[in-house]
């Protein structure tokens, strides 16, 4: 039985009135899985308190302290070194319990895979905050926190990311470690915040070839995505045969992100989910980022039903019949969306760059894992 943590304390925090990252995205998911009746009250474990001692973990103990100086919402000029002040991540009231819940979540997870081998975590996925700092909007590494635990129990563990962005915050916190394989798809640093993530970044020390990026020109499409997430991802995953995998499955890679520039379908990023799932013994899935609410609540969905073993292929006629489309809050009566087929130079260009990036596998990452 496929479990979802989650904690309605979420929905009191805000960054700001015009910051892009929505903590009610938990919400927008939850409602519209109980629409579509996929939903049962059993299936969320509601956790609410969080402790300290799990934010080291993962994180320095001065970093600590400046974000618990920071639960007031003031400002001082010292926490601008940790990144925290600055309009990715402001400073509000909060901030510390915020992040705690974060880290509660992490713990939660790591609990209960004694109980369930598929977990999602909607809100959380903050895969750009440093062992010392804030980045991207994200104050703790909920899923750095995690991996810790589990590597304390030996686990060998796939961390795999499929948000817009580079995981940039798993690769700097694990690069020497063979013990958690770092994979990240991501839009290009060279168009993308935060501007790293080349093939090339493989890890070093002991952890060479443990860190592994897929960065993907801006124009990528399904067809680009698919043909990379398929010759990369499911060989090497099959290869490490992982005990545990850790997925971040951010919704910022569709065409209708505000914040990106790729052209993908939730098609294609379902079919990943769906890859992801069949290929982990026991997989912990968090939400990470996606810009734009219907994106959230109807690629959330998606993914519940996927780890869920529901075939999606149903909701297209339930949510036609249902009462999905009479919904106020989303707009679109599919949980799909429709193909989006692009052409032109610009997909020349980025499949182009894809059959590159493949060769580079081939060449340089897969002899080290006796694939061709
Ligand atoms: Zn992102």
């Amino acid at each position: 039985m496929a479990k979802i943590i989650y904690s309605e304390k979420f929905e009191r925090y805000t960054y700001g009135v015009n910051h892009p990252f929505r903590l009610d995205r938990g919400r927008l998911f939850l409602n519209s899985a109980a629409r579509l009746s996929i939903l049962n009250s059993s299936d969320v474990i509601v956790v609410d308190e969080g402790n300290e001692g799990d934010l080291k973990l993962f994180h320095t103990d001065k970093y600590i302290e400046i974000l618990k100086k920071a639960n007031d919402g003031e400002i001082e000029a010292e926490f601008l070194q940790y990144g925290l002040g600055l309009p990715d991540n402001p400073v509000f009231k909060g901030v510390f319990d915020l992040v705690l819940l974060h880290a509660a979540m992490a713990r939660k997870a790591f609990m209960e895979l004694q109980n369930s081998d598929r977990i999602f975590v909607p809100v959380g996925g903050l895969h750009h905050a440093m062992r010392n700092r804030a980045s991207g909007f994200c104050y703790i590494n909920d899923l750095g926190i995690l991996i810790e635990l589990l590597l304390r129990e030996n686990k060998r563990v796939f961390y795999i990311d499929i948000d817009a962005h580079h995981g940039d915050g798993i690769q700097s916190g694990f690069y020497d470690n063979p013990m958690v394989l770092k994979m990240s798809f991501h839009e290009s640093g060279k168009t993308l915040f935060p501007f790293s993530g080349f093939e090339d970044e493989i890890g070093i020390e002991s952890g060479r070839f443990f860190n592994l990026n897929v960065p993907l020109n801006c124009y990528s499409d399904d067809e680009v995505f698919l043909f990379l997430f398929k010759k990369i991802f499911v060989p090497i995953i099959e290869r490490f045969d992982p005990d545990v995998t850790v997925a971040q499955i951010g919704v910022d890679m569709m065409s209708t992100d505000p914040l990106t520039h790729l052209r993908l379908t939730n098609n294609s990023y379902i079919e990943a989910v769906k890859i992801i799932k069949d290929k982990s013994k026991r997989l912990i899935a968090f939400g990470g980022g996606g810009y734009n609410p219907d994106n959230i609540a109807r690629g959330y969905t998606l993914a519940w039903a996927v780890l869920n073993d529901i075939e999606v292929d149903d909701y297209y006629t339930a949510t036609l019949g249902g009462t999905f489309m009479g919904s106020q809050e989303l707009s679109i009566g599919s949980l799909k969306d429709m193909n989006l087929f692009v052409s032109g130079p610009e997909k020349e260009v980025a499949m182009e760059e894809a059959v590159r990036i493949y060769n580079y596998y081939r060449e340089n990452i897969f002899p080290f894992f006796k694939l061709e």
